[in-house]
């Protein structure tokens, strides 16, 4: 069901040469670029999929955000994890409504915004007080302040343990993982998913070394590449740009002692 653009919300600006805006509407606020300015007022009441014109009449269209519009706008401290790791981290980790979640770091909580869109309940553990409150404040502006209410973020090292017991699932993105594996083990039940995300390999692979020495099973590294097609007439081709690098994926289950 559609429902009308209202003021507080947060929504998308996209124009012709593919320059994206996120701005909160606000009542008898006026949107600046350099291609002219366009009112609030003008959005406010509006649908999604509206196009406008600014005062040097170049064209806007209006949307509310994905969250992968979000989070690559949102304000960052730490490097964030890219949406299509994100997609693939939930899907290797099997979130599901419900799960219940330990998260390390938490930096600027782009990957929990993904972890609590598929339906866990999260604790995070973020030694940097901080990025901490940054996490919490941008999953609140994307989620809202009652979807939040399945978010908590501790300031802690997860080096030093993991306080829970009978968790479903552990996701880690911190330098050295390997530091958290003996931790994840205790807290995670029988059948429950190691998923962690490292930039370098060789982070990968002392990581598996850890899991080998454990009550692990089930193990694999991936890395996901994501190429875009430019598509156009007859000219149909790869991009010639893309994103060679990001992260490698590692998952592991906990065998029963
Ligand atoms: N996944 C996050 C980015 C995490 S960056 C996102 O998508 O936004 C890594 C984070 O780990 C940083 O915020 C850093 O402060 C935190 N960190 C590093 N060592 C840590 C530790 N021992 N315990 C908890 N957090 C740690």
């Amino acid at each position: 069901m559609s429902r009308a653009l209202e003021a507080g919300e947060l929504v998308l600006l996209t124009d012709r040469k593919g320059r994206r805006y996120l701005i909160k509407l606000e009542e008898g606020r006026e949107f600046h670029t350099h291609a002219g300015s366009v009112g609030h007022n003008a959005l406010i009441g509006g649908a999604e999929g509206v196009q406008v014109r600014t005062s040097r009449n170049a064209e806007l269209t209006v949307w509310r955000p994905t969250l992968s519009d979000y989070v690559l706008k949102m304000p960052r401290g730490a490097q964030v994890v890219y949406p299509k790791d994100s997609a693939a981290i939930v899907m290797q980790a099997d979130v599901f409504p419900g799960a219940r979640v330990l998260e390390s770091g938490v930096g600027s909580g782009a990957l929990s915004l993904s972890l609590l869109r598929a339906g866990a309940e999260v604790l995070g553990y973020e030694i940097r007080e901080d990025f901490a409150q940054q996490a919490v404040e941008n999953v609140r502006g994307f989620l809202g302040a009652e979807e939040a209410g399945r978010y908590r973020v501790e300031v802690r090292d997860c080096y030093q343990g993991i306080e829970a017991e009978g968790l479903d699932r552990v996701v880690l993105d911190l330098p050295e993982p390997w530091q958290a594996v003996l931790h994840a083990g205790a807290s995670l039940r029988p059948g429950g998913i190691l998923v962690a995300y490292t930039p370098s390999i060789v982070q990968a692979a002392r990581l598996r070394e850890a899991c080998e020495a454990g009550a692990w099973a089930q193990t694999s590294t991936v890395e996901i590449l994501h190429r875009g097609w430019h598509i156009k007439g007859d000219a149909v081709r790869p991009e010639h740009r893309m994103v060679g690098h990001t992260g490698f994926v590692t998952t592991a289950r906990r065998l029963a002692d």
